[in-house]
């Protein structure tokens, strides 16, 4: 940034803000009486408190001031904005807006306690505030120093609209007028004026009343929030929020190590009654730039699979709109004086930490919305989904204070390192299946690295991560570091062209991560693929046979087969292969369709009714091909509603170069195989595009870690199938990808390593 005057200098020493807590109300102080006029460091000290008290646990309101009992604050000093060239005076600007925004969009109550004269720029300020208390005849309110054509200023006068009218803001602007107290609160500038002997005691004693025990805190938060997007809180969130306890989250996991149900009782009564009972508790999609949700010109329904019917609208984000979150999301990440280049990494980590909690307390609205958007069983995002987003995003809290360089012996007259740093602005494109916990992956890891956001959901699900978005202003995270844009492909295509974007995260079919390759080769992004799979599940007649029933049943059927490691091709050893097929069969036959929001259910509803259409026509294709149709097959009803439900499918007799044997279905249709040896199966199961994952069922341990060794996957479970852990990586082999998510792995994707000479001689 160019200056000709170097505004702050002398200034840095000098304490222009002073910040304490008082029982759970973190006070801001103006210190530089008699005016309390902000400049350079005066804001950034200004944002420095807000931070801190945004990201203190122990803080519920916060009370700004000024020090000496003549201003609240002047606001800006204008004879040092004379002085500075346009450049700084641009950016002093932008900053001074930004830093308001994040005093606007804090998820605490904000209280201005004007002690004294509140002009110019200290209006702004306490234009930010929720709730302005004046103390009695101390000093007047308004825009004196205003010239036509300045404003709007650094912005905090534009809220003037909202609590005035637009008519009577212009005027208050235009003319530059003061007024007393008194008229403030008539215009409804101002809440209440206090009487000035003991005016901070009683305004401390007002902001304590929004502090535990006395209120719920988080509610005011959530209240706060929901006044200023215009959104509505479902009546049962806000009973959460008065205290009721939320789930705990469990050792669930995803596969024959069944995930564990919480011993909490089920609530039967609220999912008996059917499938579309909770359509009205679903708000519409916006978009999330820059901290603000944004309305936009194009919409398109998302649909409870279940059931055929809108749940809501969403935005469809245009070329513009992405465009606009790149560019929130490069300013949150290459502004150095801004909240996010200046986090540390522990702070970092509790901000995840905060995140976590936020999923962990909201987990059986996100649950649900999960399962109205996506048809899956409540009973699977509620014990296993939403769970693990907790601890991925634990996981990374944890992990965002260990990445680090290393230090390297080289020469006797140098000292040689290398640093670890944030890739940049990362764009993550996230599939249908598991849509938050997928998000979770490449959140978790982009925000503990230090990088900035823009996330695209999938069309066909993106209430949960739209939620998410509204948890993580909660949390804290500043404006402009997690960006959502909701859209189709082309919103996609928009993201992994844009050369502000330096990585891309993508989880999504084989045929959309290869174009996706080409497009980010023009502008050289890093890229990871997590992509299709088509995973042999491979059962020898040394076996716990009961068991691996279980695990293939598990391996195909969970999440009704929309899982990328789904165990779609079983192969079972001949000489047992007509008592495992009964027994698979049987239990097959009992997993019957139902609605998804009842917690008995263990099959839901196919996302799509493309998608349902996909996977009834390669049901056709096995039976063309000549593959025995032993199980399922058929589109079914549940409850006379118009949802998308597919009964369990198996098809036996099948040849492993069989189209229904080789591409990826991604529903409820297993293939099953018969092998006569080892090295017979290895040999088929490799055939295969796809290197997703695998298993292996057998007592015998030496040729369990054998054959896992010759099988080209990126994960092999042995006697199990599907476990997952946040602490383990996870990716393909082959067609199914490159690059790893989950655990420690996943840092290298969102870093980039510099190595640093120094020359000692
Ligand atoms: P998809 O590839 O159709 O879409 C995935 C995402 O990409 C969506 O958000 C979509 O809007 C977006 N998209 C579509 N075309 C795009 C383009 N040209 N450029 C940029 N973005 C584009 O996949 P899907 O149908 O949502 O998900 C199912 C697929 O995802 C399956 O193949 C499944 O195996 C795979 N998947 C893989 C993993 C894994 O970890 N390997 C996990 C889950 C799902």
């Amino acid at each position: 940034m160019a200056t000709t005057v170097q505004p702050t200098a002398g200034e840095a020493t000098k304490q222009l803000i002073n910040y304490r807590t008082d029982e759970g109300v973190g006070v801001i102080e103006m210190n530089d009486p008699p005016a309390n006029t902000y400049t350079y460091e005066m804001n950034r000290q200004f944002d420095d408190a807000i931070l801190k008290a945004r990201m203190d646990n122990d803080v519920y309101v916060i009370l700004l001031t000024g020090a000496g009992d003549k201003f609240f604050s002047a606001g800006a000093n204008i004879k040092m904005l004379a002085s500075v060239d346009p450049t700084f005076k641009y950016y002093f600007c932008l900053h001074a807006n930004e830093m308001l925004l994040r005093l606007e969009h804090t998820p605490k109550l904000v209280i201005a306690a004007l002690n004294g004269h509140t002009v110019g720029g200290g209006l702004e300020i306490a234009m930010a505030a929720d709730i302005r208390i004046a103390r009695k005849d101390a000093g007047k309110i308004g825009l004196p120093e205003v010239n036509l054509g300045v404003l709007p200023g650094t912005g905090g006068t534009q809220r003037l609209s909202r609590l005035v009218g637009k008519s009577k803001a212009i005027e208050l602007m235009v003319t530059g007028n003061t007024y007393s107290f008194e008229e403030a609160l008539e215009l409804g500038i101002i809440n209440d004026i206090y009487e000035r002997d003991g005016f901070m005691e009683n305004v401390m004693e007002y902001a304590r009343q929004f502090c535990p025990p006395n209120k719920a805190a988080k509610a005011v938060g959530r209240i706060k929030r929901s006044v200023q997007t215009g959104w509505e809180i479902p009546l049962e969130a806000a009973l959460a929020l008065s205290g009721r306890q939320s789930l705990k989250p469990n050792n669930a996991r995803v596969g024959t190590g069944t995930p564990r149900p919480s011993r909490r009782s089920e609530a039967p009564q609220r999912y008996s009654t059917m499938i579309a009972a909770t359509k009205a508790r679903v708000s519409p999609g916006r978009l999330l730039i820059n901290g603000e949700w944004v309305d936009g010109s194009r919409k398109f329904d998302t649909i409870n699979p279940a059931t055929g019917e809108v749940l809501t609208q969403i935005v469809e984000a245009s070329a513009d709109d992405v465009d606009r979150a790149v560019k929130a999301a490069r300013h949150a990440f290459e502004d150095r004086a801004g909240p996010w280049r200046k986090i540390s990494a522990s702070e970092r980590g509790r901000l995840l930490w905060r995140l976590a909690d936020l999923v962990e307390q909201n987990i059986d609205e996100l649950a649900e919305l999960e399962t109205l958007d996506n048809g899956k069983p409540i009973f699977e995002s509620k014990y296993v989904d939403m769970p693990m987003v907790v601890d991925v995003l634990r996981y990374y809290a944890g992990l965002a204070t260990k990445i680090h360089g290393e230090t390297v012996n080289t020469f006797e007259t140098a000292f040689t390192y290398t640093l670890r740093e944030p890739v940049g602005v990362v764009g993550l494109i996230i599939p249908w299946n598991f849509p938050l916990l997928l998000a979770s992956w490449k959140v978790g890891p982009a925000l503990a690295c230090g990088c900035t956001i823009v996330m695209k959901p999938a069309e066909q699900t993106p209430l949960t991560t739209l939620r998410f978005g509204e948890l993580a202003i909660e949390a804290g995270v500043p404006p402009g570091v997690l960006n959502i844009v909701t859209g189709g492909p082309e919103t996609g295509k928009a993201i992994v062209r844009h050369p502000g974007i330096d990585k891309i995260a993508f989880t999504g079919s084989t045929a959309v991560g290869k174009e996706i390759m080409h497009s980010a080769a023009d502008t050289l992004k890093r890229v990871t693929l997590e992509l299709g799979g088509k995973s042999p599940n491979i059962v020898f007649a040394d076996s716990d046979i009961d068991n691996a029933v279980k695990g293939a049943i598990n391996g195909i059927f969970y999440g009704k087969g929309e899982v990328c490691n789904a165990g779609s091709r079983l192969f079972v050893e001949s000489k047992v292969q007509d008592e495992f097929v009964e027994k698979l069969v049987g239990r097959a036959k009992k997993m019957q369709p139902a609605d998804p929001l009842d917690p008995k259910t263990r099959m839901g509803a196919i996302v799509s009714q493309e998608q349902m259409n996909t996977v009834l026509g390669y049901i056709e294709t096995g039976k063309k091909e000549g593959a025995k149709l032993i199980a399922g097959g058929n589109r079914v009803s549940v409850d006379g509603s118009k949802g998308f439900f597919i009964e369990p499918t198996i098809f036996g007799e099948v040849k492993n170069d069989m189209k229904i044997a080789q591409e990826e279905i991604f529903g409820p249709v297993l293939a099953t195989l018969s092998f006569d040896d080892v090295d017979q199966v290895i040999e088929l199961a490799n055939r295969n595009p796809y290197g997703l994952a695998a298993a292996v069922w057998t007592r015998d341990v030496k040729k369990a870690h054998m054959v896992s060794r010759q099988l080209r996957a990126g994960t092999v479970w042995i006697n199990t199938y599907g476990l997952m852990d946040a602490a383990l990586p996870f990716g393909g082999y082959k067609s199914s990808g490159f690059g790893r998510e989950l655990g420690a792995h996943a840092v290298e994707h969102y870093t980039e390593v510099k190595t640093v000479w120094l020359n000692t001689a």
